[in-house]
């Protein structure tokens, strides 16, 4: 299935293969106005798989400027990001900084959540840089050098002209959004002093595959990392990942280590990349047939979904949607989903309300909505998020609401005799309702 048109983007080869096709899209985090619905650009979303250096990218390219334009994400609002962050800082420094004599700089700073905690540890130079103004601009701290810019090669070659050689880069949750990362990576190879340490958290390609998280998958994500893939991007640059630690935020990150490669001294690399990468094998991260049998696997939640939909659509049920993220706009529009089936979403961001969701058009309402117009059913499409949507809507379960699960397979719940039970909505299997305690299902 090798397609001629498409290249691969990290390493150029046209060995590449379709491994999901998510049709023509709105761009996950484009919420409108009906207004708009009539201009709205819709972008072909396709995954592929390069069986050259086993990077899980989306092939199609929607300009940089159109997909973050309105970026209204601020992490510090965060609590348990400004914790992880803030312990991040502390772990990192104490492993390879001499703080007051060391430069620190962050891409895709947000609004300095990283940085302010480098600052505490008395590093001597912190520098991020941002291409968001609104958010950049919230950074008052005047011992963080904030840059409003994209990090380029040429903009590395400034910044070290004025600050010197940096002791370590960070990127957060950027580097599967950068369009040109082979300009990116060579910024970063410009500017990291020799003995200098690369640190970036990513989203893991394991739980993608393992908890069929297809709902991650939009144009803003535009690579999906294996270890394997990373460390032949690496090579071309001269640079190797040398240590790896699994973080358990945004559903399963990993972090990554990365250093200059030096042929002079054979420094070893951590035992965490050796058993990471015989795991990748031992899971088939480097094989075609893997992301083909995952294929299968996501067509067939699409499948049962969109059945039981239907089902209840046929007894006259309303349903609403519960969480409208990025990644609801995935599932929504992958599955075909629309407003003969859904009433309206929930979303508890109010920044949100009164927009519709991109593609499907699906109104976005606080969550009192529901008390004036309950539904029957309740689809959570933040399912990541079930313990505390179900804790938060306790009244309505008890009151006889029923909620579906979507991922990783098609899931009702409801309360029956003081408990959640998980019913059984399938034609083929006969089992009986199980209870299901909230600790199990996460
Ligand atoms: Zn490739």
């Amino acid at each position: 299935m090798t397609n001629d048109n498409h290249q691969c983007r990290f390493c150029a080869s046209p060995n590449v293969s379709q491994i999901i096709d998510f049709g023509s899209v709105g761009l996950a985090g484009a919420f409108l106005k009906p207004d708009q619905f009539a201009a709205e650009k819709k972008y072909d979303q396709q995954l592929y798989f390069c069986s050259d250096c086993y990077l899980l990218q989306i092939i199609n390219k929607v300009p940089p400027t159109v997909l973050f334009k309105d970026y209204f994400y601020f992490s510090s609002a965060i609590a348990t990001l400004r914790k992880h962050f803030r312990s991040y800082a502390k772990e990192v420094t104490e492993k390879f900084l001499i703080p007051k004599k060391s430069s620190v700089l962050e891409i895709g700073c947000n609004d300095g959540i990283l940085l302010k905690p480098f600052v505490e540890l008395e590093v001597k130079t912190v520098i991020g840089v941002d291409p968001s103004s609104n958010v950049i601009e919230t950074i008052k701290d005047p011992n963080i050098i904030a840059i409003n810019d994209f990090f380029t090669r040429e903009r590395a070659l400034k910044i070290r002209e004025d600050y010197g050689p940096i002791n370590m880069i960070c990127a957060n949750n950027v580097f599967a959004h950068i369009e040109d990362m082979h300009d990116v990576t060579a910024g970063i190879k410009t500017l990291l002093a020799d003995d200098g340490v690369f640190v970036f958290e990513v989203h893991y390609i394991g739980s993608l595959i393992d908890e069929i998280q297809y709902d991650m998958i939009y144009h803003e994500h535009l690579f999906y990392y294996s270890l394997l893939a990373l460390q032949n991007f690496f090579k071309g640059f001269d640079l190797e990942v040398f240590d790896v630690k699994p973080v358990d935020i945004h559903a399963g990150s990993m972090r990554y280590y990365v250093r200059h490669k030096d042929e002079s001294n054979d420094k070893s690399v951590s035992l965490n990349v050796i058993n990471l990468q015989k795991r990748e094998r031992e899971k088939g991260f480097d094989k075609l047939e893997t992301f083909q049998s995952y294929a299968d696997k996501v067509a067939q939640t699409k499948t049962d979904l969109m059945a039981l939909l239907a089902d209840l659509k046929q007894e006259q049920k309303s349903i609403v949607g519960y969480g409208a993220s990025g990644r609801a706009n995935t599932t929504i529009q992958y599955c075909g989903i629309d407003d003969r089936h859904i009433d309206y979403m929930i979303d508890d961001a109010p920044a949100k309300h009164g927009y519709y969701t991109p593609g499907s058009h699906l109104e976005i309402k606080p969550r009192s909505a529901l008390e004036e117009n309950t539904p029957d059913y309740i689809l959570i499409f933040a399912w990541s998020f079930f313990n505390e949507i179900i804790e938060k809507n306790m009244a309505y379960l008890k009151q006889g609401v029923k909620f579906i699960v979507p991922l990783p397979e098609v899931k009702v719940f409801s309360w029956q005799d003081g408990q959640i039970v998980e019913e059984n909505y399938s034609e083929t299997d006969d089992a009986d309702a199980k209870i299901v305690s909230m600790s199990e299902h996460k």
